[in-house]
């Protein structure tokens, strides 16, 4: 191991989760895996492999970069798409190398027109339509201008989707809005269809739509957050699960050692500044994880990690580099020990949510902030 900790990733977990999701969404739904943001900072690297292991084909991601990634991990050829970003320049080698991507404006449109007539090679789109989120995607007008600009250049696209996407689907608050952007999406749609343009896979859904609202899975879903064993939100999985037991095992763990042990005083300060006295004789145990990993500065004097199956509290100011672990309850504790930063030791479990709670985010941002230069390894 070079670096001082290393980010895990359970292959069975991960299957587990697969097959879940194939067997709840039934063979007419394609599954579209989301690995943007670094795979949920996971690591596409590592990860895309495993789902196409799975049976995975076809794979979404936000931006060029990470398309790119994605097919270099495959072993085969498999369908990926652009939902976001791609820069001008970049639209010509998207298109060889047969690359799916949004349509999200007119402006995208007529650049894609003018690259593929240029090379000759029909461009692999999807038109998305804006709904209700008021985010990206074609009005009802812009749709129609650009049924007309495809119709009279068919030999430069072909039309792999039609989708939109719903703002905020996790909530039982948004559930108007949701519908009504559904309506809106249907009545859109069948404008296509009756300008003789049928679009290989109608989507909508994210995670939490395509389980909340099973009639918005249609032809295919694009499933991010519950591939990772995660649910979008606590209402999610409380509506899916009835506080039965949880389907979905978490993939991703976070590991470290102890790099050095020390007694201090009653009466001593530990770590910078004074935010740290010991009330009494203590242990202390030195963890080399810090901010500049993604451990948080604000789990200074808050934070917990797993020694030996116990939870220690973390004492003093998360530094760069290191945070220092009170185990003063640990008499075996010993140099080189695993620490649990995320995940499970003994019976014990750090959770994401637990470690997002006290720095108050989402799971979301709390994965993709999770830092690309942490080792990954395949357990
Ligand atoms: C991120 C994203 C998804 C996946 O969302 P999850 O909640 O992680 O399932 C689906 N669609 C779009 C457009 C997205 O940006």
């Amino acid at each position: 191991m070079l670096g001082s900790s290393f980010i895990t990733l359970k292959r069975e977990a991960l299957q587990n989760n697969i097959r879940f999701l194939k067997k709840k969404l039934g063979d007419n739904v394609r599954i579209s895996s989301v690995v943007k943001a670094n795979a949920y900072g996971h690591g596409i690297e590592q990860i895309v492999p495993m789902f196409e292991e799975e049976g995975i084909n076809h794979f979404s991601v936000f931006d060029f970069g990470e398309a790119v990634r994605v097919q270099n991990s495959l072993k085969n050829n498999r369908d990926i798409m652009i939902m976001g970003w791609i820069a001008d320049e970049n639209i010509v080698e998207t298109i060889k190398r047969g690359i799916e991507f949004y349509i999200f404006n007119m402006n995208r449109l007529s650049v894609v027109l003018e690259v593929a007539s240029e090379i000759g090679i029909k461009a692999k789109i999807h038109l998305e339509v804006e709904t209700g989120m008021n985010r990206s995607g074609l009005t009802m007008k812009e749709l129609e201008e650009a049924i007309s600009i495809i119709k009279e250049n068919p030999q430069f696209f072909e039309i792999k989707g039609f989708c939109t996407h719903l703002a905020g689907a996790e909530s039982i608050s948004n559930h108007v809005r949701i519908q009504k952007q559904l309506k809106t999406y249907h009545k859109l749609h069948r404008i296509l269809i009756e300008s003789g343009i049928t679009p290989e896979y109608r989507h909508v859904a994210n995670s939490a739509a395509a389980f909340v609202y099973p009639k918005s899975r249609l032809d295919m879903v694009r499933i991010g957050i519950m591939q990772y064993g995660f649910w979008s939100s606590i209402e999610t999985f409380l509506r899916y699960t009835h506080r039965e037991r949880d389907p979905l095992q978490r993939v991703l763990g976070w590991r470290s050692q102890i790099m050095s042990i020390k007694e201090v005083k009653k009466g001593e300060f530990v770590g910078y500044g004074i935010s740290f006295l010991a009330q009494s004789n203590m242990k202390t145990a030195l963890i080399p994880v810090g901010y500049s990993v993604g451990y948080s500065r604000s789990l200074s004097n808050r934070g917990r990690v797993l020694i030996n199956g116990h939870r220690c509290g973390i004492i003093g100011m998360v530094n760069m580099n290191m945070i220092i672990a009170n185990v003063t309850e640990l008499p075996d504790v010993k140099v080189d020990d695993d620490v649990v930063i995320i995940g499970m030791q003994g019976k014990s479990e750090i959770k994401v949510s637990a470690f997002s709670n006290i720095s108050d985010s989402l799971n979301y941002e709390i994965l993709t902030h999770l830092p690309n230069n942490v080792e990954r390894v395949i357990i």
